[in-house]
C-alpha cells in the first residue's frame, strides 16, 4: 500500500484536534452546542492553515445527532452518512477549477433541493476568489434567500478579491498563521507517533521551514522522514538544501571582520560542496537581517522564528557589528540572490557582492 502523507494521515477530524484556530474551533463548537447556525460563513487566512479542514469538519457537525463538546461523533447515522464518499449532503467545490457563471447557476438549481439524508446541504466552496464576476453574481443570489436547509462555507487566501456585497453575506473567521511553538509540539507528537527520532534542534528546523502552514510543515517533514528515521539537524538541513548555522556565521563574520581571502575560501567551498549558490545568498542576506533585528529590537523573539538560545548566540556576534555595515551587507546579498538567478558566472558575481560588502568599507574609512 502506498505511503498516506502525514498532512493526510493526521488532518484533523474534530475541532480540538485543529491546531493553532482556537478563536474559530471554539465559537464553531459553541454555536453547535447552542444550535445558532448561520447560513454563509467565510474562512480567510493563508495556505494550509486548517480551512478545508475545519469547513469539513463543521459541516459533519451540523448534521450530527450527538455532536461531542460541538464537534461530530462519528458514531451516529448521519456522521456515518456523510463520511461515505459517496456522500451528496456535502459538496466541494474547487473553485479555482469551477469558477464559470454555469457552474453557479448548476448550483443554484441544486440548492433548492432538499438534503438526501442529512439535516443540512453544506457546500464548501474553496478559493472562491477565483470565481468570475458573473458567477459572483449568481451566487450572491443565492447568499441574499439561502433555501433553509443549506449551509454555505467559502474559503479563500486572497478575501481582497472578493465583492464586499459576499464579504458582508456572511460570518468571517480569520485563519491565523499557526505560532512556532505549536507547530512544534504537533510535529513532536506526530514523531513520535510515527516512531521517528528527532532532535529539538531538527524540530525547530521543519518547525520554522512551515512558515506557519501546518500543511508545508507536514509536506517537508514528509521528504526528510524518507530520507531517514533519525532526524537531526544535519539530515534536515541536507534535506532541505539549507546550511548549517555555523557555516552561515563563519561567513558573516568575515564579512564584518573584512578579511576577503577567507570569505573567498569559504564560497569555493560552499561551490564545490555542490551547494545552490542562490540559496546560500539567501540564507546570508537572512542571516544579515536576523543580526541586524538581534541588535536593534529590544524583542527580536516577537519578529524571528528563532530560538531563545540561538537569538542570544546572535545577540553576542552582533554585538561586534555596525548597524548602517549590517543594512548594506543585507542590502547587497539580497541583490545578489536575484541576480544570482540569472547569472551565467554565479560564483564570479557572488565573489564580487563580497568584495562589494568589504571594500565599499574600507574605502570609507580613508
Ligand atoms: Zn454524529
Amino acid at each position: 500500500m502506498a505511503k498516506q502523507a502525514l498532512y493526510r494521515k493526521y488532518r484533523p477530524s474534530t475541532f480540538e484536534e485543529v491546531v493553532g484556530q482556537e478563536h474559530i474551533t471554539r465559537t464553531l463548537a459553541n454555536q453547535i452546542k447552542s444550535g445558532e447556525i448561520s447560513h454563509a460563513y467565510l474562512f480567510t487566512g493563508s495556505r494550509g492553515t486548517g480551512k478545508t479542514s475545519t469547513a469539513r469538519i463543521f459541516a459533519k457537525a451540523i448534521n450530527c445527532l450527538n455532536p461531542q463538546n460541538g464537534s461530530p461523533c462519528y458514531n451516529c447515522d448521519a456522521c456515518k452518512n456523510l463520511s461515505n464518499p459517496s456522500s451528496v449532503d456535502i459538496i466541494e467545490i474547487d473553485a479555482a477549477s469551477n469558477n464559470r457563471v454555469d457552474e453557479i447557476r448548476q448550483l443554484r438549481e441544486n440548492v433548492k433541493f432538499s438534503p438526501a439524508l442529512a439535516k443540512y446541504k453544506v457546500y464548501i466552496i474553496d478559493e472562491v476568489h477565483m470565481l468570475t464576476d458573473s458567477a459572483f453574481n449568481a451566487l450572491l443570489k443565492t447568499l441574499e434567500e439561502p433555501p433553509p436547509h443549506v449551509v454555505f462555507i467559502l474559503g479563500t487566501t486572497e478575501v481582497q478579491k472578493l465583492p464586499a456585497t459576499i464579504v458582508s453575506r456572511c460570518l468571517e473567521f480569520d485563519f491565523r498563521l499557526v505560532p512556532l511553538e505549536t507547530l512544534e509540539n504537533l510535529l513532536k507528537k506526530i514523531f513520535e507517533q510515527e516512531n521517528i527520532s528527532y532532535t529539538n534542534e531538527a524540530i525547530r528546523i521543519l518547525a520554522s521551514s512551515g512558515e506557519g502552514s501546518v500543511r508545508d510543515m507536514l509536506s517537508i517533514a514528509d521528504c526528510c522522514c524518507s530520507y531517514s528515521k533519525n532526524l537531526d539537524e544535519n539530515n534536515v538541513l541536507k534535506v532541505l538544501g539549507k546550511s548549517n548555522i555555523d557555516i552561515l556565521l563563519n561567513f558573516a563574520k568575515a564579512i564584518s571582520e573584512k578579511k576577503i581571502g577567507s570569505c573567498l575560501e569559504q564560497i569555493n567551498d560552499v561551490y564545490n560542496s555542490g551547494k545552490n549558490l542562490v540559496v546560500f545568498a539567501r540564507e546570508i542576506g537572512e542571516l544579515f537581517r536576523e543580526l541586524l533585528i538581534c541588535k536593534t529590537c529590544n524583542r527580536p523573539q516577537d519578529i524571528l522564528t528563532l530560538s531563545i538560545e540561538s537569538i542570544n548566540k546572535l545577540k553576542i556576534i552582533a554585538e561586534d557589528m555596525i548597524e548602517e555595515e549590517l543594512i548594506k551587507y543585507l542590502s547587497i546579498f539580497s541583490e545578489v540572490e536575484m541576480q544570482l538567478k540569472f547569472a551565467i558566472s554565479p560564483r564570479v558575481l557572488l565573489e564580487n557582492a563580497c568584495l562589494e560588502a568589504i571594500a565599499g568599507e574600507l574605502k570609507k574609512n580613508e
